[in-house]
C-alpha cells in the first residue's frame, strides 16, 4: 500500500524552515513542530506579539537574513502544517509524542528530519546556581524576546563568539557591561588566525565587536579562568576570577551572564537509535549522519546545529539538503547541481568550523579541576565530590552508571545542563580519556512535561 503522510519536521529554526520551503516547493506539506510560539530558532528569535522593535535592533548585522528566513516561512504556511507550541518529547516505532495545549497527542510519521538545534554549554563552578546567574543564551533571550537585560552591571565569562555578541548586545542595548572575561588564551586566537580569516565576515564581525567593546572603555581578558560568584541577600553580588598572569581578581555585579561554546540537542537522534560517534573537534558526542543529512536508521534526517555545531547559514543549507534527500528517498527529481553546491558549501564551514573550536577551546581543565564543594547536578543537587566518590569507591566506569548511583543527570533537565562537565569530572577522576566513559543516553520526556498531560 502507497504511504503518502505528509513529512515532519521537529524544528522551526533555520534548518527546519529551509527543509519545510524545499518540500513545501516539491508539493508536499509537511508537518513542521516547534515548541516555540513563532519560527525562527534561537539565532532568528521573533519578539512576541505587541513588541515593535525595529529588526535591526534585534538582529544587527544578521536583520537582512532574518528577515528572509521569517518571510519565507511566512510564505509557505498556507502549503505547511505548522503546529507551534509543540514540545516533541518522545520519539519511537514510528511515532512522536507531541505536548500541546497541555495534552500530549501523537503524530506518527512515515520520514522525519530532526532539527532541534542545540543549547549552551556550561561548566558549574561555585555560586553559578546563585539568582542572577544565567547563560549567555538566557541573557540574549531576555534581551531578543522581552527586551529585558539580567541586571545593570553585568560581568560576561566563558568563551565563544556568542560571548562577544551577547556582551555587545547588552552594552549597545545601555546595560553597563562590566567586563567580558574569555577563558581562552589569546595564543589560541592568535594560532587559529589563518583559519578564521578564511572565514571573511564572521570573522570581520567578531572582530566588531570586540573593538566596539574595548572603545567603550569594557575590559575584555583573555584566559581568566573563573573561582567563584559571591552572593550577599540570596543574588550575585561578585564575580571572583583568576587573570592570565594568575593574580585573583574580584568584580562586583548584579549579574553574571556565562557559557562555552554550544552543546547540539541529540536527545531525539538517540531515542530514534541512531548511532553516535565522538567528535573531538567538538567534544562532544553526535549523532551519525552523511553530509545529506541521511542516518543509518532509514527515514529519519538531521539537519542544522542538532547534528553538530556550524552555525545559521550552515542550518539553512543542511535543512535544504536534508529535504532534498527525503525527497530523493521518495522517488522525486532533485536537481543534482544544487545538491552539488550545497554540499560543497556545508564542507566549506566543517573546515571553518576547526578554526573556531581552535581560536576558543572547550576549557576542559576547568571541569576537570572543580572544586569537590561545587554543585554540579543542580536538578538533583549533586556535587563535584559525590561523583567523584562514585567513580572510586562506588567503581562507577561509565556515566550512566555513575548517573544511577549519584543520580547526578536524573532531574527535569536530564542531563543536558550538567552532562558536558559531569562526564569530565568523571573521566578525570577515572584517569581515562571524556571518550571513555560514555555519554548520558537520551531519555523521554526529552525536556519536562505536566504528569498530567500523559496520566
Ligand atoms: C540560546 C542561543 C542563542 C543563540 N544566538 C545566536 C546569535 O545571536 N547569533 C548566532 O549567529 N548564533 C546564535 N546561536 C546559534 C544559532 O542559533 C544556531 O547556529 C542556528 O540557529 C542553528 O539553527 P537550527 O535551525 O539548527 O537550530 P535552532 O535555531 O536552534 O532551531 C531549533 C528549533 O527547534 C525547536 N525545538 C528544539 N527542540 C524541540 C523539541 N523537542 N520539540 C519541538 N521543538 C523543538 C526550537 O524551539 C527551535 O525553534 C544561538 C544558539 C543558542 C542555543
Amino acid at each position: 500500500m502507497m504511504d503518502d503522510r505528509p513529512p515532519v519536521i521537529v524544528g522551526a529554526g533555520p534548518a527546519g524552515s529551509c527543509a519545510a520551503a524545499t518540500l513545501a516547493a516539491a508539493g508536499l506539506a509537511p508537518i513542521v513542530l516547534d515548541e516555540a510560539p513563532a519560527s525562527g530558532g534561537q539565532i532568528y528569535r521573533r519578539a512576541p506579539a505587541g513588541f515593535t522593535r525595529p529588526y535591526r535592533a534585534l538582529y544587527g548585522f544578521e536583520a537582512a537574513k532574518a528577515r528572509r528566513v521569517h518571510d519565507a516561512f511566512d510564505g509557505i504556511k498556507g502549503s505547511i502544517d505548522y503546529r507551534p507550541d509543540t514540545l516533541v518529547w518522545d520519539l519511537r516505532h514510528g511515532a512522536l509524542q507531541c505536548l500541546t495545549g497541555g495534552r500530549s497527542r501523537e503524530v506518527p510519521y512515515r520520514d522525519v528530519i530532526l532539527a532541534p538545534g542545540a543549547r549552551d554549554r556550561i561548566i558549574p563552578f561555585p555560586g553559578w546556581t546563585l539568582p542572577g546567574v544565567y547563560t549567555l543564551g538566557g541573557a540574549q533571550i531576555a534581551l531578543k524576546h522581552q527586551g529585558c537585560a539580567i541586571g545593570r552591571r553585568v560581568v560576561f565569562m566563558g568563551t565563544g563568539p556568542l560571548l562577544y555578541l551577547v556582551a555587545w548586545q547588552y552594552a549597545k542595548a545601555g546595560a553597563d557591561v562590566t567586563a567580558v572575561l574569555d577563558t581562552a588564551p589569546f595564543a589560541a586566537k592568535r594560532r587559529a588566525l589563518p583559519g578564521l580569516l578564511r572565514g571573511g565576515s564572521t570573522f570581520a564581525k567578531g572582530l566588531w565587536y570586540v573593538a566596539g567593546l574595548r572603545a567603550r572603555g569594557i575590559v575584555v581578558a583573555n584566559g581568566v579562568r573563573p573561582v567563584a560568584a559571591e552572593g550577599k541577600d540570596a543574588a550575585v553580588s561578585a564575580l571572583v576570577y583568576r587573570d592570565a598572569a594568575g593574580t585573583e581578581r574580584r568584580l562586583a555585579c548584579d549579574a553574571i551572564a556565562f557559557g562555552f561554546g554550544l552543546s547540539s540537542e541529540t536527545q531525539l537522534a538517540d531515542l530514534a537509535e541512531i548511532p553516535f560517534t565522538w567528535d573531538p573537534v567538538q567534544q562532544q558526542f553526535l549523532p551519525e549522519r552523511d553530509l545529506a543529512g541521511r542516518t543509518s536508521v532509514p527515514r529519519v534526517y538531521l539537519a542544522g546545529d542538532g547534528s553538530g555545531i556550524a552555525g545559521a547559514d550552515a542550518a539553512e543549507l543542511a535543512g535544504e539538503r536534508a529535504a532534498l534527500a527525503l525527497l530523493e528517498d521518495r522517488g522525486h527529481e532533485v536537481d543534482k547541481r544544487r545538491v552539488a553546491g550545497l554540499e560543497r558549501a556545508l564542507r566549506r564551514i566543517a573546515g571553518l568550523r576547526v578554526a573556531f573550536e581552535a581560536a576558543f577551546p572547550f576549557p576542559v581543565d576547568i571541569a576537570a579541576g572543580m572544586s569537590d564543594e561545587t554543585v554540579l547536578c543542580r536538578c538533583e543537587g549533586v556535587t563535584a565530590g559525590e561523583l567523584r566518590h562514585a567513580a572510586g569507591a562506588l567503581e562507577a566506569g561509565e556515566i550512566n552508571r555513575a548517573k544511577a548511583f549519584t543520580r547526578c543527570g536524573m532531574g527535569r533537565c536530564q542531563g543536558r545542563v550538567c552532562g558536558p562537565a559531569a562526564a569530565i569530572v568523571l573521566a578525570a577522576a577515572l584517569g581515562v580519556p571524556r571518550e571513555g566513559i560514555g555519554r548520558l543516553r537520551g531519555q523521554p520526556p526529552v525536556k519536562p512535561i505536566p504528569m498530567a498531560a500523559v496520566s
